[in-house]
């Protein structure tokens, strides 16, 4: 029997866990979600969950998929982060400290979801795959070869330059960049632009989903310009809005004009920009994937 593997999404607003033996148990199984709040608090109902599920099945290894920015290097949460109680957790030191010296793998919370999405969803059997999830912020991920890309820390998609459009005076949400693809696009960005409070989204025909859709589809050109990529993922809670994936297709195509002369951009845009195949539950699956990992 293959080995329990505990995995952890920890998201800027929420964390998510789970454990399982293979990746279709963790997509499947009832994920046990808590609010992401200071390191202390959070990382307590983490260990309890965790030593609870220990318990019951020992686990041979953890799988982290933390929000960022991560040096890798070291399993630690940057000192640039936003979330300033969170500057310099160490991942490492944690799982040490709370479960000894199990096996561990750690990436960015949205490299995790790249590499699942390219194991096991819709990046399957491509070389070059991107992730971005558009949600409170704006992350992503590019595997190459079936590695997550790393170099300078890790690739930082969300906080790209869009080409801010004509009328749009909002001066951007990202604490760092101001008007970065972050700060003009992401669901902070929506409901600060257009002074609108939290529960139900805007509607599918606020004039606010258009302009989206632009910045959007600049994002996937950046991508497609730069990476080669074989396929663009986009998850995240802002791309549930009915017609924003198809509005952004039709923008990346139009806008690219033709110039990469093959179907995935032109005709065949709609299997090229596509939803994430495991849905929410990519990160979640990607934490799992690292773990096994690293075990292995
Ligand atoms: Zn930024």
């Amino acid at each position: 029997m293959d080995p329990m593997i505990g995995a952890i999404e920890a998201g800027g607003t929420k964390v998510v866990l789970a454990v399982g033996r293979a990746w279709r148990d963790v997509r499947d199984a009832e994920h046990y979600v808590i609010a992401t709040t200071t390191p202390r608090e959070t990382l307590d109902r983490v260990t309890a969950w965790l030593r609870q599920r220990d318990a019951e099945s020992p686990l041979g290894a953890i799988g982290v998929a933390s929000f960022g920015p991560v040096d890798l290097t070291r399993s630690t949460i940057t000192n640039t982060t936003p979330k300033i109680p969170w500057r310099g957790v160490s991942w490492s030191q944690f799982i040490e400290r709370e479960f000894g010296a199990l096996p561990m793998g750690i990436d960015t919370d949205t490299g995790a979801a790249a590499l699942a999405e390219f194991r096991f969803g819709a990046g399957r059997g491509k070389d070059v795959v991107v992730y971005l999830t558009i949600g409170t912020g704006i992350g992503g991920g590019l595997v190459v070869g079936g590695r997550v890309v790393h170099g300078l820390l890790h690739p930082e998609l969300g906080h790209m330059v869009v080409a801010r459009r004509a009328g749009d005076d909002f001066a951007g949400s990202c604490p760092i960049h101001g008007d970065c693809l972050e700060g003009l696009a992401s669901g902070v960005a929506v409901a600060q632009r257009w002074k609108h409070e939290g529960g139900s989204p805007l509607p599918a025909n606020h004039v606010a989903w258009e302009l989206e859709s632009e910045y959007l589809a600049d994002a996937v050109r950046n991508v497609v310009t730069i990476t080669a990529a074989q396929v663009v993922i986009l998850g995240g809670g802002i791309m549930s809005v009915p017609g924003l994936l198809g509005r952004i297709r039709e923008k990346v195509r139009d806008s690219l004009n033709g110039y990469l002369a093959v179907a995935q951009l032109t005709n065949e845009i709609d299997s090229y920009v596509v939803a994430p195949e495991l849905g929410a539950s990519a990160g979640v699956v990607g934490a799992f994937t690292l773990g096994a990992d690293a075990l292995a």
